[in-house]
């Protein structure tokens, strides 16, 4: 698919191995020298950035934030610079013979490229999407007098049964897209301009582009998805409707947008008999994630030791995992509390902190010793979550759970509505995105309903007209980005019914559970950590579960309930 990737995974592993040599191309030794500029000169302002990110997440304070945006324009204007670029196109266009440097100048090439805009148009793209997170950021749902902050709309949509109310609500809460749609359409129109410059048809063309993915192969993969999940998401939807529409004391056919527990429809609403945190109230999560990874074959103590895991004042409230040198520096940032959430989560963000540099080999180059894509990482981490649903998982981690059954049976109904409901949300995602960047000017409302009546099932307000998808910050913040959340999903379904299959010899994948098995950790070393970036994403979903990525082992988790 893409013109330089037509290496085999084999001569990749056997250059890696140092085996063969390409000394005598000429060429070559301009793509070392290459190489070698990046690793003095770009490398130190990486870790800069990393290590600036890290000071602010932790401390909150502004003046570490200041150092952090400092750091990445360094690096920005690093990579921006004409003469290198220049430089390296001139390799990149040439015909390396040595594949493990034909793929270091390609990652090189297109980490590069991303920042050749024209500074003027990019002065403009900048202040656009400033200016838009930071109406976002001020903007309060006014619903009477009052104003209303993010959390509090959630928590009205999460709790109320009147039906009056919860509309209020969510009306309110969608009133930012009116604030930012003029300024929205002009960055679209800039980000369009900046990829036309750069010979691309439009800005998500490039965006997929850039990330060594195609528009074209990933509509057909979200296809085969639709078709696989239209079915038991109508079915798990309609179960769904029944019990809010009950609660609410209304008629099914009355269900409006705001009568689920989340602005978007994106989460499952909770509509479960059992709550799964009673069985965390005791349990040390730390101890769990130490004693399962370490289980594996994969022990995570040193990066424990080097992480920021409880709340602080000012600490950024997520969780996230970062490779600082990929040398080894890897740390995760959480706020642990004793509950599934945080059990769920402390699994997935060491599962990026296993498939870092701290186990992909120092003999990969500093250039793709890193995961393959971010899809991969992703991947990997959701495929550990999934355990803190399953009681006999716990069982085997000495958390007793009081009602075994029953915690089984609603950590499987959860999750599999939350699979549901998540891949319906990213195909309006995806779609409504991709026809936003092909065709800015059309009808953007109506489009906007259209995809969501028809991927997720919900009924358009009647006679509403207003900018919906501008309510939604991923499409000004994270533009083009959000089809690696459900491609991460469906790589981690693909894995973790490989490792069933090959590892513990399962017939039955989707239920296969592992936590004292060493020959897990060995599989994840040699089919997905040793690689690093040698292998782009599909050479690696290959490499690793004998398949390219697709959405049967995903809809194979529907089948059977
Ligand atoms: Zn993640």
């Amino acid at each position: 698919m893409f013109k330089r990737c037509s290496f085999r995974v084999g001569l990749l592993l056997v250059a890696l191995a140092g085996t063969r040599s390409f000394a005598d191309d000429p060429l070559a030794d301009r793509a070392r020298a290459f190489v070698k500029y990046h690793e003095s000169k770009i490398r130190p302002l990486e870790i800069a950035v990393n290590n600036a990110w890290w000071e602010a997440n932790t401390t909150g304070k502004e003046s570490d934030f200041a150092s952090k945006e400092d750091a990445q324009n360094r690096l920005d204007a690093a990579l921006a610079k004409s003469e290198p670029f220049a430089r390296l196109k001139a390799i990149y266009q040439g015909q390396l013979k040595d594949p493990l440097l034909a793929r270091q100048i390609e990652v090189l090439y297109l980490m590069y490229l991303e920042k050749q805009v024209d500074p003027s148009v990019l002065k403009r793209i900048s202040a656009r999407a400033n200016s838009i997170e930071k109406a976002f950021n001020v903007y309060r749902a006014k619903v009477g007098e009052r104003q209303y902050s993010d959390s509090e709309v959630r928590k009205v949509l999460l709790q109320s049964k009147d039906s009056a109310e919860r509309k209020s609500f969510w009306e309110a809460s969608k009133g930012v897209g009116a604030k930012v749609e003029r300024e929205l359409k002009e960055l679209v129109l800039l980000r369009n301009e900046a990829a036309r410059r750069a010979g691309f048809s439009d800005f998500h063309v490039m965006q997929l582009h850039l990330n060594e993915q195609n528009q074209k192969d990933v509509l057909k993969l979200f296809d085969e998805l639709d078709e696989l999940t239209r079915r038991p998401f109508a079915e798990a939807k309609a179960r769904i409707d029944a019990k809010l529409a009950s609660q609410y004391g209304i008629g099914v056919a009355e269900l409006r947008p705001w009568h689920y527990h989340d602005p978007f429809f994106q989460q499952a609403p909770a509509v479960y008999d059992i709550n799964l945190d009673a069985a965390f109230a005791k349990v040390d999560i730390l101890k769990i994630c130490r004693a399962f990874y370490d289980g594996i074959g994969l022990p995570i103590e040193d990066v424990l030791r080097r992480s920021s895991l409880y709340e602080q004042p000012g600490k950024s409230p997520h969780a996230f995992c970062t490779d600082i040198d990929r040398d080894g520096d890897v740390r995760v940032l959480a706020n642990i509390k004793p509950n599934e959430y945080w059990m769920s989560t402390m699994l997935h963000e060491l599962g990026h902190a296993v498939y870092s540099s701290k186990n992909i080999p120092q003999s990969v180059p500093y250039v793709l010793r890193s995961d393959s894509h971010i899809l991969a990482t992703e991947g990997v981490a959701m495929m550990f979550e999934r355990f803190s649903k399953n009681a006999d998982w716990l069982r085997q981690m000495g958390v007793r759970v009081e009602n075994p059954e029953s915690y089984n049976r609603a950590g499987a109904l959860m999750r599999r509505n939350q699979l549901l409901i998540f891949s319906r949300w990213c195909q309006v995602m995806l779609r409504f995105e991709v026809a936003l960047y092909r065709k800015p000017d059309q009808d953007l409302n109506k489009l906007w309903w259209d995809l969501v009546e028809r991927y997720q099932l919900l009924r358009r307000p009647e006679g509403r007209n207003a900018p919906d998808y501008a309510s939604k910050i991923h499409v000004v913040s994270a533009p083009a980005y959000y089809h690696n959340y459900m491609m991460g999903e469906l790589f981690a379904c693909q894995l973790h019914h490989a490792i069933a299959r090959k590892v513990l010899k399962s017939d039955n994948p989707s239920t296969a559970i592992y936590s004292r098995n060493k020959a897990v950790g060995a599989f994840m070393q040699k089919y997905v950590f040793d690689p690093g970036r040698t292998l782009d994403w599909q050479q690696l979903t290959k490499h690793a579960t004998g398949e390219p990525l697709n959405a049967k082992a995903f809809a194979a988790e529907f089948s059977g309930n």
